[in-house]
């Protein structure tokens, strides 16, 4: 008998069900060339997560010029949406899939297609205003947004802790930083969309990070089934009714491509 390839109980649940909505991590970008925390050599471990807080940003200028050169190193990688992005987006073109709920900041989903794309923590592909002396983690600006190629553009022209060119206040990629609050609203559109799901599909997630982590786990107390995809255990395996451990391009690419091709 033909052994069954990881992915094929994963073509069979998506196979089953209408509404998918994707929930994805960190791994899933790692096979685009950006590291998630864990891999070794990644970003964090040439800078340190705890030098890259909400407070530490507003209060030192010297933080934000380092946080730049981490963007710089980021963007200067050209990172491309692999087959894990494109697969989702396949679905969603398709018209089995409602959307994506991403912790990720690289834009990489909206890149490979995705429309319906909702950013947890927001994107680093815009910079904004976050006010002269925002309090308690939240941005408190003048509604400046641009393109983070703006700011890359006043670093080179000699301005290394560029700000607002409308109120003068500190410019920040639009990220959700370590101790800042989620941008207004952005929870709840999560929530909605998740609950619009039958199946909710986790990838490349530790699904570690609060309150990120609980929008699956409250799909699946609303009824939905769960599965996931992931290269090591994650605390929700046991709400899950299939587990796939493997690399996301590879596993995804093959398993939307079992569920969208129809049978002969
Ligand atoms: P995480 O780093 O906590 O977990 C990533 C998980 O993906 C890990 O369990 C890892 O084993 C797994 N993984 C790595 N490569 C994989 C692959 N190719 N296929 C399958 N699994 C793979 O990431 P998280 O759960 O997203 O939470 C961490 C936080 O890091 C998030 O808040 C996110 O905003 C931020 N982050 C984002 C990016 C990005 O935008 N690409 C990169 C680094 C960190």
């Amino acid at each position: 008998m033909p052994a069954v390839a990881a992915w094929e109980p994963l073509a069979e649940a998506l196979g089953a069900v209408r509404r998918i909505v994707v929930f994805s991590g960190a791994g899933i970008s790692t096979e685009s060339g950006i590291p998630d925390f864990r891999s070794p050599g990644g970003v964090w471990t040439r800078y340190n997560p705890r030098d890259f807080t909400f407070a530490k940003y507003v209060a030192s200028a010297a933080v934000r010029q380092r946080a730049w050169r981490m963007r710089r190193e980021f963007w200067g990688a050209e990172p491309r949406p692999n087959p894990a992005h494109l697969a989702v987006a396949r679905l969603e073109a398709a018209g089995r899939c409602r959307g994506v709920v991403t912790q990720n900041i690289d834009g990489l989903h909206q890149a490979a297609g995705s429309v319906r794309v909702v950013e947890l923590h927001g994107t680093s592909r815009e910079v904004i205003c976050i006010g002269q002396r925002p309090r308690v983690g939240t941005p408190a600006g003048c509604g400046f947004r641009a393109p983070y190629t703006w700011a890359f553009a006043r670093i080179d022209e000699g301005h290394d802790d560029p700000t607002c060119p409308d109120c003068a206040g500190i410019v920040k990629s639009a990220t959700v930083s370590f101790g800042q609050n989620l941008f207004p609203g952005v929870l709840q559109q999560a929530v909605e969309l998740i609950g619009e799901a039958d199946l909710v599909l986790a990838v490349g997630s530790s699904l570690q990070v609060y309150p990120a982590a609980d929008v699956p786990a409250a799909a699946v107390r609303g009824g939905a089934t769960l599965a996931i995809v992931n290269d090591e255990p994650t605390p929700l395996d046991d709400l899950a009714t299939v587990v796939v451990r493997g690399r996301a391009a590879g596993v995804l690419s093959a398993a939307v491509e079992a569920t969208l091709t129809p049978a002969t």
